[in-house]
């Protein structure tokens, strides 16, 4: 892994020799070269929490290197609990400690993720709203816009009004034009996100390689993409 592990292996060693320096330098070289080299830190973690007396000498080390560790996701946390409970050194209040705080920080992902969920909801439940309200023959549709959405101006015939609330003179829209203008580049980029994730749904190998390596991030991204929905696995199954 290069020059730099070497370094820090080295260190290591004489610490093992009995030198009292070795693990001070080594910490000191793991935040010299640890910013660029993000995979000796779970070398260091390892190294801290080998011995009672390394331990109990680097206690705020361990704590630095954990929280680099958390941040830049360089371990799963089940990985990080197996490091930490290898032998009888780390104490129940470091894992404790550790784990506090990895809960802390999912519960505040969970919370945002509730929020998006629920303004997603709202966006739906209006959006729903609007579609009843178009498909009701019996609630007839007033267009009271008075600006034409390209130019501002003030409306006059012949106009062109879509259902979207957006109205335009007639001279300001292409020819032949479907689709209002104002609302067509969102739409092409809700299409495309479903197009992509059709396409990635379909990418079985893909997604099992993405398993293998990512978990259970790897399977709820899969969820949402549509990966496991029924209809589709009939679909595979029968063609
Ligand atoms: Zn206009
Ligand atoms: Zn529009």
């Amino acid at each position: 892994m290069g020059m730099q592990e070497d370094v820090l292996r080295f260190f290591m060693d004489r610490d093992q020799e009995g030198d009292a320096g070795a693990s001070a330098e080594v910490v000191r070289r793991l935040d010299q070269y640890g910013p660029g080299r993000p995979q000796l830190y779970p070398l260091v973690l390892r190294f801290l929490t080998s011995t009672p007396a390394l331990l109990a000498k680097h206690r705020e080390d361990v704590r630095r290197v954990l929280r680099v560790i958390d941040e830049e996701k360089l371990m799963p946390p089940v990985s990080v609990v197996q490091v930490l409970s290898r032998n009888s050194v780390a104490s129940v209040g470091l894992v404790k400690e550790w784990l506090m705080s990895r809960i802390k920080s999912a519960r505040e992902e969970v919370d945002t993720d509730q929020k998006l969920i629920a303004s997603y909801r709202t966006e739906t439940e209006a959006k729903l709203r609007q579609v009843e309200e178009l498909s009701d023959p019996d609630h007839p549709r007033v267009f009271h816009v008075t600006q034409c959405s390209a130019c501002q101006g003030g409306l006059d015939l012949p106009a062109v009004h879509f259902m979207c609330n957006h109205s335009y003179h007639q001279r300001c829209l292409p020819q032949n034009e479907t689709e209002c203008p104002n609302c067509a580049r969102e739409h092409g980029i809700i299409r495309e996100i479903r197009r992509n994730n059709e396409r990635l749904a379909d990418q079985h190998e893909l997604f099992l390689s993405e398993v293998r390596e990512g978990g259970f991030d790897a399977l709820s991204t899969g969820f949402s993409r549509g990966v496991l929905n029924l209809s589709r696995v009939e679909e595979a199954g029968s063609s």
